[in-house]
């Protein structure tokens, strides 16, 4: 018999499959990690592929030297995906292979942790010597003890005195497998009444296609979700439910721990290694049958699943943006038809895309347009900054802010203020008249770069000199950057000196479960108002907050991406949703310097639909995905020469497509990347964007061409998420 192994080595030249031999001796199984000789050197791979016979010289075949393990780590469903995703997004096989196993395991970094157990020999006559002590009390405990008592012996009575008993035959000893779980403190599980939107929605989502689940902030996503797991276990199948950024929304856990107790396995970035690998182990050991997560969550190792959910699918963390890029949605769309299984994709604000596809039957849209506990959603008030200046206020709130703020800490209740801080980058902005730089090509708005004092266009790479006067009104407070939290918090310690004021932001989450004191804190704290960035936007489920304040709304608006209008009305829609929850009414108010920006008539009016048609109708117009294509291809390495040199090399094949495609390509050009310079790595780029009829054709150009000219350092993103 032979076997197809791929080698666990993160080089593209030996990325294939290599024949070897398989010695009568091993019982070798597909999707069984091997140890291989390869040239002078023994290396780990996985099997994916055996046969009889194979058409090469046999007496030249090596042997599999070893197993590492004598189960198939990697299931038969994952080695289709791998298929799948090798050609998709033309990644190598070996790194592939990795995002399906804890790395720890790979590794071998970590190791199964084992308790020892003790029990009294029965059979044995036990005399001691007087000097014995140790041993003598450790008898004696072990005589009355329990067996998980007993695990505590060495801890208790010492290595060496265990160690003597048992080579005197008087104890002996048992090692037990356990698990390291992660701490989470248990919520409660209330079970609510279905309401007939909810019930309707889980009748609705049964069939093996995807739904596109829309329902508003508070609709009661969560209990249709665990319903439909529910449902899933029930037919003996199993789940998948991921989230993004998980440590952001710890209740998440509470909620389904409390449901399914050890039925749930957590696999996210903020456990140990341990842990991880651990959850992992429950998973593909079927002791755990749900596993709930971030994006890698998907690729858990369970099969036969009932269901695959994605809550709040538009967030951008469900996008790779490092090697290996995968769409953690179209990885979910392969395990949901290998499984004949429901892919829910749920949202408050759908991302444009998806709803594109309901809207061309791609998806099955079903809707939850209401709050299910009746309430309505928060009344959103729009303060037009620009006035608040003109009336003298030049402060970061405006007088209804504050009135807000004061009104909340009287009656003991509870706001979050939000800062809206997406990247590094940061527009230049008239404060008297709202005017905003933009690039005189592409239509979206310019970043300022520090490094070089200067303006950038992210899509075309044009550079334009820092404003000290604007061109509209031709005042001169015209500036960039933007208020940070901190500022907030002092300003709010001189208005508000006696509340509490917590902040939640990268600087104050830098350790474990710092996420979750600061939220703890915040919940039993009355009044309190806590400042945050996006962390706070989501999730969340404070009953006593009744105001939400949006301090700078336009901050991802003229973010220059084609999608930072989308974003924007995603962000105030999630975060307005914080507000209003219990049962007192909740208020939004939304601070812009351009507040008749046509997103905000929407958002104020919760217009998800009118919101869709003006972007889908702009992005046509435009020609911007989902309508076209964008494919980046970025460059890094620490000689800007070679960057420099491979990056003409590519684009001179590249634009050799121009001719072919003539009418395909929108625009094609290479260029420095907007941050020219990240972890000493010199960055360019080629941009392309292609219209839809022959996009798969032009990106499989691209790649081929990009694999045979380039050898490393090479990232090629589909309508990336960030171009800095
Ligand atoms: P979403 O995820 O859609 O924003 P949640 O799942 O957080 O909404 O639910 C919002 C609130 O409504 C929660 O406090 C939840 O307990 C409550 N809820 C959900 N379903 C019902 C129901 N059928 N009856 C009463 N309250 C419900
Ligand atoms: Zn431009
Ligand atoms: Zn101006």
């Amino acid at each position: 018999m032979f076997a197809d192994v791929i080698i666990d080595q993160d080089a593209k030249a030996i990325d294939r499959e290599f024949v070897y031999q398989i010695p009568e001796e091993f019982d070798v199984k597909l999707g069984m990690r091997v140890i291989v000789p390869f040239g002078a050197r023994y290396l780990q791979g996985f099997v994916v592929g055996i046969k009889e016979d194979c058409s090469f010289d046999k007496t030249k075949i090596k042997k599999i030297s070893s197993v590492v393990e004598d189960f198939s780590a990697i299931k038969s469903e994952m080695l289709q995906l791998m298929q799948f995703m090798a050609k998709r997004n033309h990644l190598k096989l070996a790194s592939i292979l990795r995002l399906f196993l804890p790395a720890e395991m790979r590794e071998g970094k970590v190791k199964e942790l084992f308790k020892s157990f003790y029990c009294l020999n029965t059979d044995a006559q036990i005399t001691l010597s007087k000097s014995a002590k140790k041993q003598e009390e450790a008898v004696c405990y072990l005589k009355s003890c329990d067996k998980e008592e007993s695990a505590v012996m060495v801890e208790r009575f010492g290595y060496s005195a265990m160690k003597s008993l048992l080579e005197k035959g008087y104890v002996t000893k048992t090692q037990e497998k356990f698990s390291r779980r992660p701490q989470i403190d248990m919520g409660e599980s209330a079970k609510v009444i279905l309401n007939p939107m909810q019930q309707n929605a889980i009748d609705t989502m049964k069939d093996n296609k995807t739904y596109l689940l829309h329902g508003v902030t508070g609709s009661g996503k969560t209990e249709v979700y665990m319903n439909l797991i529910e449902r899933a276990l029930k037919q003996d199948k199993n789940a998948i439910m991921l989230v993004p950024e998980i440590s952001l929304t710890p209740q998440i856990f509470n909620h389904f721990k409390a449901r399914f107790g050890e039925q749930v396995a957590i696999l996210h970035s903020g456990l140990s290694a341990g842990e991880r690998f651990d959850e992992w182990k429950r998973l593909f050991s079927g002791e755990a049958r749900i596993a709930v997560g971030a994006r890698s969550a998907i690729f858990a190792p369970l099969e036969n699943l009932g269901i695959i959910i994605i809550d709040e699918e538009h967030e951008q963390s469900y996008v790779s943006e490092s090697n290996p890029r995968f769409s953690t949605h179209d990885v979910a769309a392969f395990r949901a038809r290998f499984n004949a299984c429901p892919l829910v994709l749920g949202s408050a604000t759908p991302s444009v895309e998806s709803y594109e596809k309901a809207k061309q039957g791609e998806h099955t849209l079903v809707e939850m347009p209401v709050r299910a506990n009746g309430k309505e959603l928060p009344a959103i008030q729009i303060i037009d900054m620009v006035g608040e200046i003109r009336k003298g206020n030049s402060g970061i709130f405006s007088s209804q802010l504050i009135a807000e703020l004061a009104n909340v800490v009287n009656a003991k209740k509870q706001a979050m203020l939000f800062i809206n801080r997406r990247g590094f980058s940061s527009f230049m902005r008239c404060r008297e008249c709202g005017y905003v730089a933009k690039c005189t090509d592409c239509d979206v708005s310019l970043v300022y770069h520090r490094e070089d004092n200067r303006l950038k266009c992210h899509y075309c790479g044009k550079q334009f000199r820092v404003l000290d006067k604007c061109p509209k009104c031709g005042s001169e407070n015209i500036k960039h950057g933007a208020v940070g939290t901190e500022k907030v918090v002092s300003e709010l310690n001189k208005l508000f000196p006696d509340v509490k004021i917590l902040r939640m932001d990268n600087d104050t989450t830098g350790t474990k479960n710092a996420h979750q004191k600061i939220l703890n804190e915040f919940k039993n704290s009355l009044p309190a108002i806590l400042v945050g960035t996006q962390m706070i936007a989501k999730g969340h489920d404070f009953e006593n907050v009744v105001l939400v304040g949006i301090v700078d709304a336009d901050q991802s608006l003229f973010h220059a991406d084609y999608r930072s209008t989308e974003r924007t009305f995603q962000l105030i829609t999630q975060v307005s949703g914080r507000a209003g929850r219990g049962s007192s009414e909740g208020k939004v108010i939304l601070q812009s310097y351009a507040p008749k920006h046509y997103v905000y008539k929407f958002v104020a009016n919760y217009d998800y639909k009118g919101f869709f048609r003006k972007e889908e109708n702009i992005r046509q117009t435009s020609e911007f995905p989902p309508f076209s294509r964008i494919i980046r291809i970025l460059f890094s390495n620490q000689d800007e020469n070679k960057a420099l040199s491979e990056v003409k090399m590519c684009y001179n094949e590249i634009v050799k497509l121009k001719e072919k495609y003539e009418s395909e390509i929108i625009y094609l050009d290479a260029m420095k990347s907007p941050i020219k310079k990240i972890q000493d790595r010199y960055r360019y780029q080629i941009m392309l964007r292609v219209k839809l009829d022959r996009a798969d054709e032009i990106e499989n150009e691209v790649f081929e061409k990009v694999d045979k000219l380039t050898k490393s350092n090479v990232f090629v993103e589909i309508n990336p998420q960030s171009l800095s």
